[in-house]
């Protein structure tokens, strides 16, 4: 039969894997005892439904064998098996689950040398192709649950794979290695050894709930015959015996107290294809309207796909130890979808369909007491280990925010006081709440400033003036954090309120000296109106300036940070902002566009199109024309 082969970035896996200096390689034993065990779930899922399957829970097994002579480590199983066909999609491109996202960082990688390969092999459920790791050969032999044939896959890695008709007793499927011989950095024969195994198992696989089983080797005494007085004759004897070598028991029934945190990240690893530590477990059982057992995963970094449209939100759910759905959005609200975890519930029937879980009252209490249940651990987080709180927040607070906004601010009384923001007091992040806390008596308003960087928050003219005064100023860098406050409104009856709608309070004198200035200087406002032709909605004078002469405000309801936000995001017909050019009368700038405007309209005009370049840049646009601009400055400086 002629030789197929691999798809372009299988080979390139599979050289990766041949050829890494790795020293994690026993990972290998791990993924193909969870293919296994994937296996077995799918036909004790489907026996089910189908009386066919006459197999019963007590039959299903996953066996090691050892094979010294040939140099062979087998992996069998008696679940699910696979065709002709699927052996082909499933083993011979990389495209599959977990193996997915290895692919894509081994593309993102191409341009890297070899050496990186390492790091991203560790940070990766690998799947089936790990066994060419340890092995120069992989053959599978696979009968498919329903089928009489079975078939062979072979292959070296190196140059393609075969696929051939063979005979196999019933469904499942052998993975049979031939190890590598020794080498002076890898002792690979040590994967031929009983002991090696079982360590192995204890540590990657032992939850897995079906029973691995292996022979071992084992001494017992040899019982005395009566007048039998041979003093040399061994006291001892070795016998075979067929061991399980995994407990069995999923983690989540356990104790909690007899639970490592290594166990758990061993289990987060291997259910989730993760390759970071998760920031904090929580494991719940619990009884009441409904019993449910479940182990929640805060991850301590976003999955690579984490914001693309590719991630899915959801947690496994099992139905007394039988897993009936990989992916169950409906446990987990959106704005939480970060979490990772299992569900094992006796209150969900094994047969219930796609259909009929969303509809489920069952599963609608697990979630909303999930919900609670993160929740509060989150805000326990926030008072008592701020740093990993922080940690957290930089990870995932973008999702929390979304949280607060979306569906109408549904949610934002559960959300809001877990935000939070960048701020002017000490340079930390804070909360609503410790904002609030020390506001200064006189403070009605909580105040933001939206820029790119916190830099340019604090730069803002408004921003300057309350800062002099000692009031707290959040700085607001996130798209989202504007949003944010639109949504929040206010908070124990105060409002957020942008700096740039600040304005100082004024006696009633003060008040009256400024209409008039205004009425004095009606003529060149309207004037600067008329010259930047429709730029901008109004021209106005403003007290709250300080420093500088001029500031972009808006009215209505689309604020500048929107208008930029809807262009970063390339939205179509994205709506602008109604601009406000706000002037300082007490700047020199602004005194000489005055007397200008009197006297010489021509640079008047000049001075009105230089001034309202100027708030454009300090409000984070880009300048529309910047050769006129510079022409305009030269001829101005001239
Ligand atoms: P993943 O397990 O993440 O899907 P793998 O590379 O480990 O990726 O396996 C690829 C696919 O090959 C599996 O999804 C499954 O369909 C199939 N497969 C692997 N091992 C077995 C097995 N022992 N029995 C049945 N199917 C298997
Ligand atoms: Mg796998």
């Amino acid at each position: 039969m002629a030789k197929k082969q691999f798809k372009a970035e299988s080979k390139r896996l599979l050289d990766l894997m041949i050829h890494s200096i790795y020293t994690n390689k026993e990972i290998f034993l791990r993924e193909l005892i969870s293919n296994a065990s994937d296996a077995i779930d799918k036909l004790a899922y489907r026996s089910l439904t189908d009386d066919s399957v006459t197999l019963k829970h007590d039959d299903y097994r996953i066996d090691l064998k050892i094979d010294k002579e040939n140099g062979t480590l087998t992996v069998s199983d008696n679940g699910i098996g696979m065709d002709a066909k699927s052996l082909e999609e499933n083993l011979g491109v990389i495209a599959k689950s977990g193996s997915l996202a290895f692919k894509q960082a081994v593309q993102a990688d191409k341009e890297h040398p070899e050496a990186d390969a390492a790091d991203i092999i560790g940070q990766f459920g690998v799947g089936f192709y790990s066994a060419f790791m340890v092995a120069d050969q992989v053959t599978v032999i696979s009968r498919a649950y329903g089928a009489d044939e079975a078939n062979r896959w072979e292959s070296n890695g190196a140059d393609g794979y075969t696929i051939t008709p063979c005979a196999r007793d019933a469904a499942g499927t052998d993975v049979i290695m031939k190890i590598k011989a020794d080498t002076e950095d890898y002792d690979y024969t040590r994967f031929l050894d009983p002991y090696t195994l079982q360590g192995l198992v204890k540590k990657y696989s032992d939850y897995i709930r079906w029973p691995i089983k292996m022979d071992m080797t084992k001494t017992r005494p040899v019982e005395k015959k009566e007048g039998d007085d041979d003093k040399d004759a061994p006291s001892y004897e070795e016998y075979t015996e067929n061991v399980t070598l995994n407990s069995m028991v999923p983690l989540w029934h356990k104790n909690p107290k007899e639970v490592s945190d290594d166990d758990y990240a061993a289990l987060y690893r291997e259910k989730f294809g993760a390759f970071d530590r998760p920031l904090k477990t929580i494991h719940i059982s619990t009884e009441g309207v409904v019993s449910y057992e479940a182990l929640l995963f805060i991850p301590s970094a976003a999955p690579f796909d984490y914001y693309s449209k590719d991630y899915e939100r959801g947690l496994q759910l099992y139905s007394n130890g039988v897993l009936i759905m990989d992916k169950c959005a409906d446990l987990i609200p959106e704005y939480f979808r970060f979490i990772r975890g299992i569900v094992d519930t006796q209150d969900v029937s094994l047969n219930i369909s796609r259909e009929m879980l969303q509809e489920s009252p069952q599963v609608r209490a697990i979630s909303r007491s999930i919900e609670k249940k993160i929740r509060r651990e989150l805000t326990k987080m926030l008072e008592k280990d701020r740093e990993t709180y922080e940690k957290f927040f930089q990870t995932f607070g973008l999702q929390l925010k979304f949280g607060v906004v979306s569906d109408y601010g549904e949610n934002k009384d559960d959300l809001k006081d877990l935000l939070l923001f960048k701020s002017s007091f000490e340079g930390k992040l804070v909360t609503i709440k410790e904002y609030i806390s020390r506001m200064p008596e006189a403070q009605k308003d909580i105040y933001y400033a939206c820029a790119q960087t916190v830099d340019k928050a604090k730069a803002l003219p408004q921003a300057e003036a309350l800062l002099t005064k000692g009031y707290e100023v959040l700085y607001l860098t996130d798209d989202a954090d504007e949003f944010v406050m639109k949504t929040l409104l206010s908070e124990d009856g105060k409002n957020f309120v942008n700096v740039r709608e600040y304005q100082q309070e004024r006696t009633d004198e003060e008040k009256e000296q400024e209409k008039q200035q205004a009425q004095a200087l009606e003529g060149m406002l309207g004037f600067v109106k008329e010259k930047l032709g429709g730029k901008v909605a109004d021209v106005k004078l403003s007290n709250a300036l300080g420093s500088h002469p001029v500031s972009l405000a808006s009215q209505g309801g689309i604020t500048l940070e929107m208008e930029q936000y809807f262009s970063r995001i390339a939205m179509e017909n994205a709506p602008k902002a109604d601009k406000v050019l706000e002037l300082n009368p007490e700047h020199p700038l602004v005194k000489k566009l005055s007397e200008t405007y009197e006297s010489d309209a021509d640079t008047a005009a000049k001075y009105a199109q230089l001034l309202y370049n100027q708030a454009m840049l300090m409000a984070g646009f880009e300048i529309e024309d910047p050769t006129a601009y510079t022409d305009l400055l030269c001829s101005l400086l001239a």
